[in-house]
C-alpha cells in the first residue's frame, strides 16, 4: 500500500479542490476494517488491508462506469471485544463506531450526497441498527456489504478450506495485497475448541465466542494452501460485483420508489 503516487477524483485522500468543484458526486463508499492478531504469521491490520483494498478496487471499477463516486478512507479500527484476550488487540464500542460513521456521512449529506456505502471487513461489527436508525433520521440510503459474502457462491472454485478467522482465505489475500507483511514460516495448526452444549453445535443456540478461549493462537483454521493467485481471483470477484452495484447505484436517480423496483402495470 502507498499514499501520494496517483490523484483519483473518486479518492477524497488524494483528490483536490480544483476537481471536487467541478465534480457532482452520488455514493460515498466506507470501508471498516480492524486491529488484531490473525494467527502467528498475518498482520495485525489483516481486515484493514482486505477492506481498503476492496473499497479501493472496487470504487476505482465503478468510476471507470459512472465518474460519481466518493471513497473515504477506510477506518482501522472497530468492534473487536471479544479478541481482548490476545495482547494489543484495539476494541471500540458499537456504539462509537455507529456514532463515528453517523458523524461521517452527515457531513456528506451536507455536501448533497445521499447514498451511503459500508464496506464491511470484519465479522466482530453489526451494522444493521444503525442502518435502519441512520436512514430514517437522515432521509438517505445506506446500503451494507460484508465484503466476504460477495462471492459466497465461487469460494469452493477457489479454495480448499473454510473462510475461518486466519485461514486458507485470509492468509491467500495477504500474500496478494501485502506480502511483505506475512511471516509464513510462523503460521501454526491452530487447536479449536468446540462447545460442550449440543444445541450450540447444531447452531440453533449461539452466542459470541472469545477468541482466547477457543483458540491457542487467535486462528480458526489451518492456513495451509494459501497462494496470492487465489486471494486475487477472490478479489476480482468480489470487486468487479462491487464496482458494478456501485456504477449502477450512482446512476439510479432516488424517487418515490427507491431502492424498489416500481410495479410494472400489466
Ligand atoms: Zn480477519
Amino acid at each position: 500500500m502507498s499514499f501520494g503516487e496517483d490523484i483519483n477524483e473518486w479518492d477524497l485522500a488524494t483528490t483536490n479542490l480544483s476537481r471536487v468543484r467541478g465534480q457532482l458526486y452520488e455514493v460515498a463508499v466506507l470501508g471498516v476494517g480492524s486491529m488484531e492478531p490473525h494467527n502467528l504469521h498475518l498482520p495485525y491490520g489483516e481486515d484493514f488491508f482486505q477492506a481498503d483494498a476492496v473499497s479501493r478496487e472496487s470504487c476505482a471499477k465503478a468510476w471507470a462506469k459512472c465518474p460519481s463516486i466518493l471513497r473515504l478512507p477506510t477506518m482501522p479500527f472497530s468492534v473487536d471485544c471479544n479478541l481482548m484476550g490476545f495482547p494489543m488487540t484495539v476494541s471500540v464500542s458499537q456504539a462509537t463506531v455507529n456514532a463515528f460513521i453517523g458523524e461521517l456521512f452527515t457531513s456528506m449529506r451536507r455536501h448533497g450526497l445521499r447514498k451511503f456505502v459500508l464496506i464491511n471487513g470484519h465479522g466482530g461489527n453489526s451494522f444493521t441498527s444503525f442502518v435502519r436508525q441512520f436512514q430514517h433520521d437522515l432521509d438517505v440510503h445506506v446500503f451494507l456489504i460484508d465484503w466476504w459474502e460477495v462471492c459466497r457462491d465461487c469460494y469452493d472454485q477457489i479454495f480448499t478450506r473454510p473462510d475461518e478467522h486466519a485461514g486458507q482465505c485470509e492468509t491467500s489475500l495477504a500474500l496478494e495485497l501485502v506480502p511483505g507483511l506475512v511471516e509464513l514460516h510462523k503460521a501454526v495448526a491452530p487447536k479449536v475448541k468446540t462447545f460442550r452444549f449440543e444445541a450450540m453445535r447444531r447452531g440453533w443456540v449461539s452466542t459470541i465466542r472469545d477468541f482466547a478461549r477457543m483458540t491457542d493462537c487467535c486462528s480458526l483454521s489451518n492456513p495451509q494452501g494459501a497462494n496470492k493467485e487465489a486471494g486475487r481471483r477472490y478479489l476480482d470477484v468480489a470487486t468487479d460485483r462491487i464496482g458494478s452495484f456501485l456504477a449502477e447505484l450512482a446512476s439510479t436517480p432516488i424517487d418515490e420508489d427507491f431502492p424498489f423496483a416500481p410495479i410494472q402495470e400489466k
